[in-house]
């Protein structure tokens, strides 16, 4: 989807007096989607779910991102400490046995009540980063009435770096450290040759999504942490 078309979509939901919000993860790839949005209205808020397991460079480069382009910036956090996500048999924390549960806790029951109140979602993701984003289409909507819209779905990954070099737009630092997609520091690692660019992340486990793009709302858990 070019601009301009991105434009009439976010336009044409104002006109429906559609409350709108972007989520982002701040890494290199989310740059060109940020840099879009700013152009085109820099109210409309942007939300960091922040897990608290962010690398350091991450919130670095989202502080300058957001300073550079004028961002309206929202932190989301989890409602449950880290003192309470500890697994209930070894009392280590629930990234090493449950990621799954860690990612709900930290990510996706944090930016429910978001959804609950807005009408529109903006995310960044794109068909060419794993066969189930594949699947998705450019409007959907959520399990509680949430529209995700997605434009940046028919981008690939060298229409990115063309558009990052074109504008000349920062890079998280983390890139050039060998990272090509991150998330959180304990469960993110340096790019492997020869495998997709999503694959240092839960790395060795059969998890590939943290669950925001795909269950998210869907899956409910009920278990208690101890
Ligand atoms: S990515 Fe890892 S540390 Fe972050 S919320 Fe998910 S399981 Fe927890």
């Amino acid at each position: 989807m070019n601009i301009d078309l991105i434009k009439e979509y976010i336009n044409r939901y104002k006109k429906e007096d559609k409350r709108i919000f972007a989520t982002s993860s701040f890494q290199t790839q989310s740059v060109v989607l940020l840099h879009i949005l700013s152009r085109i209205d820099k109210n409309i808020p942007i939300y960091f779910i922040n897990t608290g397991y962010h690398f350091p460079d991450t919130i670095r480069y989202r502080d300058y991102i957001v300073e550079k382009f004028g961002l309206n910036l929202f932190d989301v956090k989890p409602f449950v400490p880290k003192l309470l996500q500890n697994d209930r048999t070894s009392g280590n924390l629930l990234f090493t046995s449950d990621p799954d549960y860690c990612c709900y806790l930290n990510k996706i029951q944090p930016l429910e009540p978001v959804l609950e109140r807005m009408d529109v979602w903006i995310n960044g993701i794109r068909a060419d980063q794993s066969t189930t984003r594949k699947e998705m289409k450019t409007e959907e909507l959520t399990p509680n009435g949430t529209l995700r819209f997605h434009p940046m779905l028919d981008w690939t990954n060298k229409m990115i770096y063309q558009y990052i070099n074109k504008h000349s737009l920062p890079k998280n630092p983390l890139e050039k450290k060998g990272y090509l997609s991150i998330g959180c520091e304990p469960c993110t690692i340096k790019f492997f040759a020869n495998e997709d660019s999503r694959s240092g992340r839960w790395h060795g486990m059969s998890k590939t999504e943290c669950g925001l793009h795909t269950d998210l709302v869907k899956k409910k858990y009920t278990r208690n942490v101890t």
